[in-house]
């Protein structure tokens, strides 16, 4: 395996994939999926070129922001967060992808107002309505998006999603267009003064490109830069 290649060829298909769909190679962030990489792995992706990280687990992130492992990359939390662990998190990433219930927005809430800051968050919404994935069934998103559009310290930046692992080509493309329109829906109810509502975070090694046609803004890629990961396929929860 050779990650610089791996990475070159990502963004490759990424820039293709949006020219196919008539949008800017650079409307698109790479985040590269971090989970169970070491720091030496994690580093020499930096040199070939990743600039964002996702890391899934708060034991991982812990781990590596102590060791400095993510220096000259942005650092993203992409994983199911329990509420207990809000403060390793909060002020240690630049964005938390998964906010999926009002419990857990009050207590992100909480910990950024504690510390002053602002934090940035996306709302994952479980689009195909799975049992064992996390995510705010999408009759409960635009409530939720109020509550969150509420909290001064924390600043909705747009929707996240993990469909079913695609086995066949293209078979997420209804789950992603529906993400687009949640989110124009999300855009149309808000006020002029609250505009940063922009990210879909969607697409992962095996559909990241589908995502980008239906306006992923951000793909979370694991398996095609660093090869399979010695687990069970599928994002660790
Ligand atoms: C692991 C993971 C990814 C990347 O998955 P791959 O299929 O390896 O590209 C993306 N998003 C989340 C939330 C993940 O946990």
């Amino acid at each position: 395996m050779d990650l610089t290649q791996n990475v070159r060829a990502v963004q490759e298909k990424i820039a293709a994939a949006a020219r196919a769909a008539g949008r800017e190679p650079g409307e698109i962030a790479l985040c590269a999926a971090t989970k169970v990489q070491t720091d030496e792995t994690i580093r020499a992706a930096i040199a070939a070129g990743i600039r964002l990280c996702g890391e899934n687990r708060v034991q991982e992130l812990t781990a590596h922001l102590g060791t400095d492992a993510y220096a000259g990359a942005e650092v993203h939390f992409i994983g199911h967060l329990q509420t207990n662990k809000v403060k390793q998190v909060v002020g240690n990433v630049s964005l938390i992808h998964s906010v999926d219930s009002t419990r857990l927005l009050q207590a992100v809430e909480l910990q950024a107002d504690k510390l002053g800051i602002v934090q940035d968050i996306l709302l994952e919404v479980n689009t195909a309505r799975e049992e064992s994935k996390g995510g705010c069934m999408p009759e409960n998103l635009p409530a939720l998006a109020e509550q969150a559009m509420k909290c001064p310290h924390v600043r909705l930046r747009g929707l996240m999603a993990i469909p079913p692992v695609s086995t066949l080509s293209g078979s997420n493309r209804k789950y992603f267009a529906q993400m687009r329109h949640f989110l124009v829906d999300i855009i149309g109810k808000m006020s002029d003064n609250y505009s940063v509502v922009d990210c879909l975070s969607m697409g992962m090694s095996g559909d990241y490109e589908d995502a980008i046609a239906e306006g992923a803004t951000l793909v979370r890629v694991g398996t095609a830069l660093f090869g399979p990961r010695p687990y069970p396929a599928g994002p660790a929860r």
